[in-house]
């Protein structure tokens, strides 16, 4: 078995990580062994010398992530074995090998055991983001195991992690294939509606495949409302409540890029009562909140540290104000932070404070998340971020 650099941690250190909470910060620390370099992969150890587990080292606030409980080697086998059991809850959930939904969230980082690494799967297309420098350095291998898990079905890996990896590992590093190529115009499947997917240029891993299940559940209130989507993207939630009978469909989002993928989702999914608007939602809400029966907001993080968070409460109050004051009467509201940093707790009194300055009456309908592929688990809390409300406003 290979060698690997320790780290040991100060008495008392090792209880979290005893509860299998993968993150080990630098002041738990006691002693570094002297050759390690950023993404290493490290042994842990309790001040009482028992081993704690197997991380990716990274000189930073937190230092090292935990990858296996267990002692062992780290090679292709380790890649391949942790790939089958994320696909495996996958096919538990009914997410893989499923014709009506071909795009799902391979890996979720710590809810699968794995820090610092995303996978998506786009109908065989895997866009691969490391957010640690171990996951970087374990690319080649996470794709070996990747060709031995999907066989024939990988047609891909995209690595971009240029925008997820620390500034100073991101400078020299383009987006570039792993493994094979997407030459033509990808088109993904989600509960039986289509979505053109542009991995390379489009946000993030090329689409929000968090959103499903609420993409679901407002289908359901969408038969013949008049349904506005803020912050669209490429049409997620447009599409649904076009294939579940909305009377007319907008869509709105700064980016002129989202909103042309978005028409064209609209044409490829036969939607003929959908317009789209490349303008910033509030600007948008000001002028034209008044025509819909259902409101959809979907903002992007508004806080992405602590100390920020006030400025996204203020945010989430103001935006939130904005479309109850104009949203029509019975109308319905879906309303969403994925700001990890804003709990449920504050997002919830962010949206009563909008609530209360536009003096109409909610009833609430659904609290809602992100779906089992983003995997929650109770030894890593810090993995929920997506919140939602759901409300009837009278
Ligand atoms: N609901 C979408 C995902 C939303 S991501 C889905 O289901 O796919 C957030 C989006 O908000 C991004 O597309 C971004 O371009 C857009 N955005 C950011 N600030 C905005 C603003 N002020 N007005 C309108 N759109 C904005």
């Amino acid at each position: 078995m290979t060698e690997y650099p320790k780290l040991i941690l100060h008495n008392g250190k090792e209880e979290p990580i005893q509860r299998f909470h993968p993150w080990v910060f630098s002041g738990a620390i006691k002693i570094t062994d002297s050759n390690i370099v950023d993404g290493d992969v490290v042994e842990i150890y309790s001040a009482k010398q028992q081993f704690l587990g197997m991380a990716h080292y990274q000189k930073a606030s937190i230092t090292a992530r935990i990858i296996s409980f267990s002692k062992q080697q780290i090679d292709v086998n380790f890649w391949t074995k942790k790939i089958e059991k994320a696909l495996a809850f996958r096919g538990f959930l009914n997410l893989a090998n499923n014709p009506n939904t071909n795009v799902f969230r391979l890996v979720f980082g710590e809810g699968d055991g794995l820090p610092g690494l995303i996978m998506d799967y786009y109908d065989g297309h895997i866009v691969f983001q490391a957010h640690s420098i171990g996951m970087h350095k374990s690319r080649i291998d996470i794709t070996e195991g990747l060709k031995q898990v999907f066989k024939t079905l990988l047609k891909s890996v995209y690595d971009k992690s240029s925008e997820t990896l620390p500034s100073q590992y991101a400078i020299n590093l383009s987006n570039e294939y792993l493994y094979g190529s997407c030459d033509e115009e990808l088109v993904v499947v989600e509960n039986g509606v289509k979505f053109y997917i542009d991995f390379i240029n489009g946000q993030k891993t090329g689409f929000f495949i968090d959103q499903r299940e609420n993409r679901s559940l407002l289908g359901t209130y969408s038969k013949d409302k008049r349904v506005l989507n803020t912050f669209s993207y490429t049409g997620g939630f447009s599409m649904y409540a076009a294939k579940h009978g909305c009377s007319m469909v907008h869509s709105v989002d700064s980016s002129a890029k989202a909103i042309d993928l978005c028409n064209k989702n609209a044409t490829l999914n036969n939607v003929t009562n959908h317009e789209g608007f490349a303008v910033d939602t509030f600007d948008y809400l000001k002028d034209h909140g008044k025509d819909y029966d259902v409101i959809i907001l979907d903002p992007p993080a508004f806080a992405k540290s602590k100390d920020v968070s006030h400025n996204a409460v203020i945010g989430y109050k103001r935006l939130n104000a904005m479309a109850l004051q104009n949203i029509k009467k019975g109308g319905i509201l879906f309303t969403f932070s994925c700001s990890g940093v804003i709990d449920k707790k504050l997002f919830y009194n962010s949206v009563t404070a909008g609530a209360i300055e536009s003096r109409r009456h909610l009833k609430l309908l659904h609290t809602v998340s992100q779906p089992a592929d983003h995997t929650i688990t109770p030894n890593f809390p810090e993995g929920e971020y997506l919140k939602g409300l759901v409300f009837y406003v009278e």
